[in-house]
């Protein structure tokens, strides 16, 4: 499955964070290098549809989809040099689907920040240029490759071309996804044989003071900061202590500091977006569930995400969407209403099909 990979100066939080995605018990230490092996960390994605239907359905157990999120060892400057953990944190990084930085905007003189003060806008800047670098070194070592291949592969003349692109943009003290070029785009997929760091999609999480929680001027500036990346807030100390409590405790914890769900609920939203996935429901006495797939995926692919012989012996999906089955109250009743579709495999997977598939065994 797609996975996120946790990034961030040393000190900003992101054990914290990693600890109450876990809910691990792992001490996060106030110490540089403190996280070395990456770990997963799993979170919910969170979704009141799956509540709707299991009213309808008497469904025993809700499950939600999942985001992966993998704890990468403390960048510092220099890690595209080698220094401290570099070369594995590359390593690490390069294996992940997304890239989630946290950045520190909490202040706490206790808590040591590695270059002296609290600045998101340096942060990023020191984080970004330590993976642009490490993409100008791939892209400066491909360019003669690519010059001398393009001469007798005609296939490779695009490629260089988007390399040497890249290598513009890169120079320019830009990463490859802030100008657009990610992997899902035709520049992308040139540029996939070099494995860079910058054209994977990033999100932003900003481990703020309580009080900026609902300051948003000042969330507006730090969003304007990573457009178009995503921008998340959140305190991960009180993340980490809202694991701990009961869910009516927890609510009111949140509405007392203005918030409407936990931090790491919308993590795991935004984290699943970032990674361009969807869902699609299915939902019976058992269970309610939503299932993962890529966006702009067909019905037989979504099939396979249940069982590889769902999508051999596809023959069609019926499908109701959320709304009309809750209007209508049950799939026998959105069937009388003509509100029950049988699609085909070419059907592409909408948000919010409640389905079931009909296969061949
Ligand atoms: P990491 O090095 O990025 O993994 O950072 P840690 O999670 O180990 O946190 C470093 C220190 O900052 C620890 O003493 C944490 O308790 C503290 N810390 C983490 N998040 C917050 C926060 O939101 N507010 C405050 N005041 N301290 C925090």
């Amino acid at each position: 499955s797609l996975t996120i990979g946790i990034v961030g100066l040393p000190n900003v939080g992101k054990s914290t964070l990693f600890n109450a995605l876990t809910k691990n018990d792992v001490l996060a230490a106030n110490y540089p290098f403190a996280t070395i092996e990456p770990n997963v960390g799993v979170v919910g994605v969170p979704d009141p549809r799956l509540n709707k239907l299991a009213e309808i359905f008497s469904s025993q157990k809700l499950l939600p989809a999942t985001v992966d999120f993998v704890d990468i060892a403390g960048i510092v400057r220099g890690a595209s040099e080698g220094e401290g953990l570099g070369n594995k944190f590359l390593a690490n990084i390069r294996e992940s689907d997304a890239i989630c930085q946290v950045i520190r905007a909490f202040k706490d003189e206790n808590v040591v920040h590695v270059d002296g003060k609290v600045s998101p806008k340096d942060d990023i800047e020191t984080i970004n240029t330590e993976l642009i670098l490490a993409d100008l070194q791939s892209v400066e070592k491909a360019v003669p490759r690519l010059t001398k291949e393009s001469r007798l592969q005609k296939e490779k003349v695009a490629v260089l071309a988007a390399v040497e692109e890249a290598q513009k943009i890169l120079e320019a003290g830009d990463t490859l996804f802030s100008r657009g070029i990610t992997a899902g785009t035709e520049k992308g997929r040139l540029l996939h044989e070099l494995h860079l760091l910058t054209t994977k999609p990033f999100l932003y999480v900003f481990n703020v003071d309580e009080d900026e929680l609902v300051d948003e001027d000042f969330k507006n500036e730090q969003r304007a900061l990573v457009a178009p990346a995503e921008a998340i807030f959140l305190n991960a100390k009180i993340e980490s202590e809202l694991i701990e409590l009961d869910d009516d405790e927890a609510l009111e914890l949140l509405q007392s500091m203005g918030q409407e769900e936990p931090g790491l609920a919308t993590l795991g939203r935004v984290g699943f977006d970032t990674l361009g996935l969807q869902t699609y429901l299915t939902a019976g006495p058992k269970e309610a569930r939503a299932w993962t797939i890529k966006k702009g995926a067909t019905a037989p692919e979504a099939a396979g995400v249940i069982h590889t012989d769902f999508q051999k012996g596809f023959i069609k999906a019926e499908i109701v969407s959320f709304e009309d089955l809750v209007e209508t109250g049950s799939v026998a009743e959105a069937r009388a209403k003509g509100k029950a579709r049988m699609e085909g495999k070419d059907y592409v997977m909408q948000d919010g099909d409640v389905v079931e598939f009909r296969f061949n065994v």
